[in-house]
């Protein structure tokens, strides 16, 4: 029995998520009437995460390799959908 322990699991990282948190903050400036509470903004991530394909990575990664695969651009439309979605039906109170 391996002790999984003893990997850095901390070490994997799904690149396309990191890419969505910095394109994050543009998409607001953007499109401002996005209610920012923890609900809602944690939805339209979690909704726009859930549409893109991961992209792991263990070490030093590859960046322009991981954005010929989904480009910034279907990352912000996909948050863009997200959105919609969210404002649709808002979970929060
Ligand atoms: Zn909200």
């Amino acid at each position: 029995m391996i002790q999984i322990n003893q990997y850095d699991i901390e070490m994997l990282k799904n690149i396309n998520e990191q890419r969505a948190w910095e394109i994050f903050p543009v998409f607001l400036d953007h499109n401002p009437d996005l209610c920012v509470c923890r609900s809602c903004v944690l939805d339209v991530m979690a909704i726009t995460l859930n549409s893109l394909p991961p992209c792991y990575h263990s070490e030093e990664h590859n960046m322009s390799a991981a954005r010929n695969k989904v480009s910034d651009e279907e990352i912000y439309r996909k948050m863009k959908e997200a959105y919609l979605i969210v404002k649709e039906r808002p979970r929060h109170d």
